[in-house]
Formats: C-alpha cells, structure tokens, sequence
C-alpha cells in the first residue's frame, strides 16, 4: 500500500473483501459480538487476541475506514472517534493527566482553544499558547518539565496560518514530546505531517473527508514514531503496568507502531465512549473515495475567489496562504505544494456591520456553522464559533471581529465570483 499513489488509496485502502463479500465496507450495525467459549472473550478484554466485543471500544466498519485514513497519512495506527473534539482530547489526554502542561499554537479551532484553555484546565492541565510564527528560542522557552505535547493545527482554522511543522517537531522532540498536529484543512491529500516529523496526527472528518456536511467524526492517527520508552519518565500511561488492564505496558506489549492507538481505545473509548458510529463511519469512506478529487477544485476555486476578493475596493484584507502577497506563502509552497484548502478568510472594510449585510446577500454561499464541504458557506467567527472569546483573545489568534470566512465549495469558480461581486456592491 505504501507505494501507491494517494487516488489509489483513497479508492481502496482499508479494506479488501475476499471471494464473495461485499463490495463496499459492510456496516456492521450491532452494538455487540458474539462468542462460542468465555474463553475466547477472556481473551479479547485482556488484549490477548484482536477481535470486537462491543461497539462503545471498537466496530469493524470503522477500523476499516480508520485503516483507510491511516494510509492516506502514511501512519501505523489510527481510531475513529465522534467528533473532531473527541480526536483531539483524546490525542492530548492519552499522554496528559493531572499536572500535566501542554504547549499549543495559539491560532487554532476555537472548540479546541476552548478545550486546551478552558476544559482541560479543570482537569489540572496546563498550557502555554505560542505564536505560531514564535521563533524555535520563543518555543524553547515555552517548555517546562512538565510538559507532555505540543500541538498546532497545519492550516489554522479560521486564521489561516500555516504551521511549520518541521520547527516545531524539531523543538518538542528537544524536549522529549511528541508533536500533535490537526490536519483537518489541508487533509492528507495536500499535506503529509508525518513526513515533517509529527507524531500523531488529528482530523474532524466532518470537514473535507466527508466532504458532503453529511457526519460530524474525528480520526486520530499515529506515526508509530515516537520512542515513548526513551522518555518512559514522562509517559507512565503508556510505559508503566495500566491496573486498570491487567497490567498491560502498552509500550512493550504494542511497541511504538500500536501503543497510542492502542491504550487510547482500551482505556479512553471504554472510559468516555466517544465513539464513531459505523453509520457515520460508513457516510466517511464515501467522502473519502473522492477526496482526491475534489480537494484539488477547493483549491482551485479558493484561490479563485481569494484573487478576486483581493483586487475589490471594499475589501481590507485577504488570508488565503495560495496568495502571492499571504505572509505564509513561502512556507505553504514548501508544506502544500500543490494547495492548501477552500477555505479563505477576508475583512471588508466596513467591519462587523459589512460583513453582516455582505453575508446576507449572498444567494449560493449559505451562512452556517461549517466549512470545508461541497457547498460554499460563509461565517463571521466573532459573533459564532468564536464568540467565547474575548477581542484580546480574537486579536492573538488573528480573527478580528470583521472576519469573514468563505468556504469555497465545488460549484463553477465563475458563478462564486459572480455571488461575491453582486453581494460587494
Ligand atoms: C471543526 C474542527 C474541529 C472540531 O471538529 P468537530 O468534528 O466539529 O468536533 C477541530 N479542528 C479543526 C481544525 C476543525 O476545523
């Protein structure tokens, strides 16, 4: 699977029938699984042999598609999880508990701001936000002993910055942690993290992979990189008996390749339950049979709509990283060659008021809660998704209150445009 192309894999990864099955993944619609000795279930709770008891830890329909997104990243192991949210407290959770402290980007989703600075705060995990534009003394200094993760997003959302993950790896390997990166804009179609040196990468699949605003999911996918043995010290979780398993070390009895994945489905999908349903897992491959398809037409129309926006009197600013004059041009080319996403950010210059009556005009691009699906859709994040924060907090992550976000969908570039321009005047 390695040596094929990402279409290939796109198509076909994950799951292969033998003689006779059926030709798509089947969802497995039951809650539970059936077995002829007690001997045999004994077996699977304690991680003795692989197989399903129930569907709260793990279906077959979403170990399928998880394996799928596993290729597609070029990672060792991945899990479906319900949302975005879920992928991304899980992936920090598994290696964080109480007195932990994590260094994140600050231009990230405002969910997971909130979830970093707020949630997981009462739960006696601390942060350090850092520019993602810090220089690697700015993201040393950030570091402290306790420090498990660090994390960023690789094309900010809404904010548009890109992250240079190489940097960033570089410095969390420095000090013994690895990197989590959310690859939900540009998807492993146009970026690879892994191959920049992240360790385990996230997605909400309720964006491009799904693709049709049809499931809300999230995936969590490990590299099988990070050496948690060599910094046993800092990951007791992964490198010490887990009681609550039989004393299962996941390190030893998985190795790098199955640790994370391993422990975060047998002890966080048993203890939270946040998982995929095979329903959503099922709506998920489709998306994801055309991704490669259809990213490179986001693409195209969002950078359509980004040079036109950019040549308008009313318009202050444009963030699109596929621009010429975006400040994160340079170092978009080098992580996403062929294009980011569809996804593009502007401020009219009449602020909060303009971009309400110029969002109210528009007849294809729909105001919603959501980006990155076939359809274009356009949101003010100030007075929506990111209404929990405060201007402060908007002004360091780059969202000033008369942002607009258009997601560029799959219609014809000519007729956005022409939407664009008739709602502008
Ligand atoms: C939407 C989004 C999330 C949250 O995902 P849900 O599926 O909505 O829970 C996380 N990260 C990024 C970058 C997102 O765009």
């Amino acid at each position: 699977m390695s040596n094929q192309g990402m279409g290939t894999r796109c198509v076909q990864a994950g799951y292969t029938p033998g003689n006779g099955e059926p030709r798509q993944i089947p969802i497995i619609q039951s809650t539970t699984f059936k077995y002829d000795t007690s001997e045999d279930m004994g077996k699977l709770f304690d991680l003795e042999a692989s197989g399903y008891f129930y569907t709260r830890l793990q279906n077959p329909t979403n170990d399928a598609v998880a394996a799928k997104i596993a290729a597609l990243e070029g990672g060792t192991a991945a899990m479906l999880t319900s949302s975005g949210q879920a992928a991304n407290f899980f992936a920090l959770f598994n290696i964080c508990e109480c007195g932990s402290h994590i260094v994140a980007s600050s231009s990230i989703y405002g969910g997971t701001f909130n979830l970093i600075e707020v949630t997981m705060k009462k739960m006696g995990i601390d942060v350090t936000f850092v520019s993602p534009d810090a220089s690697e003394d700015e993201l040393n200094a950030a570091f402290q002993d306790n420090t498990r993760a660090m994390f960023g997003e690789t094309i900010a959302n809404p904010a548009l910055t890109v992250l240079d993950i190489e940097k960033f790896a570089k410095v969390a390997h420095a000090h013994g942690v690895p990197l989590i990166v959310d690859n939900t804009f540009p998807t492993p179609v146009n970026c690879r993290p892994i191959q920049w040196g992240a360790d385990i990468v996230t997605h909400s699949t309720t964006k491009y992979m799904d693709g049709h605003g049809a499931a809300v999911g999230g995936c969590i996918v490990d590299s099988g990189n990070f050496d948690w043995m060599a910094h046993a010290d800092k990951f007791p979780g992964l490198c010490t008996p887990d009681d609550s398993y039989h004393g299962i070390t996941y390190a030893e009895k998985f190795g790098k390749e199955g640790a994370f994945i391993t422990k975060a489905t047998a002890q966080l999908m048993r203890d939270f339950g946040c998982i995929q349903s095979p329903q959503n897992a099922f709506l998920l491959n489709l998306g994801l049979e055309s991704l490669h398809v259809r990213m490179p037409r986001h693409v195209e129309n969002g950078l359509a709509v980004a040079e036109f926006l950019e040549k308008q009197p009313e318009v202050k600013k444009v963030n699109y990283p596929g621009l010429k004059s975006d400040k994160y041009y340079e170092i978009a080319k080098k992580y996403m060659p062929n294009g980011g996403c569809g996804v593009v950010s502007f401020e009219l210059k009449g602020g909060r008021k303009a971009a309400e009556e110029f969002m109210g005009k528009l007849r294809l691009g729909a105001i919603e809660t959501h980006v990155a699906d076939a359809r274009t859709c356009c949101l003010n994040p100030a007075t929506s998704t990111h209404r929990q924060m405060s201007d402060q907090q908007l002004e360091a992550a780059g969202i000033p209150a008369g942002l607009i976000r258009i997601s560029c969908g799959l219609e014809d570039k000519e007729d956005l445009i022409a939407d664009i321009a008739q709602a502008l005047k």
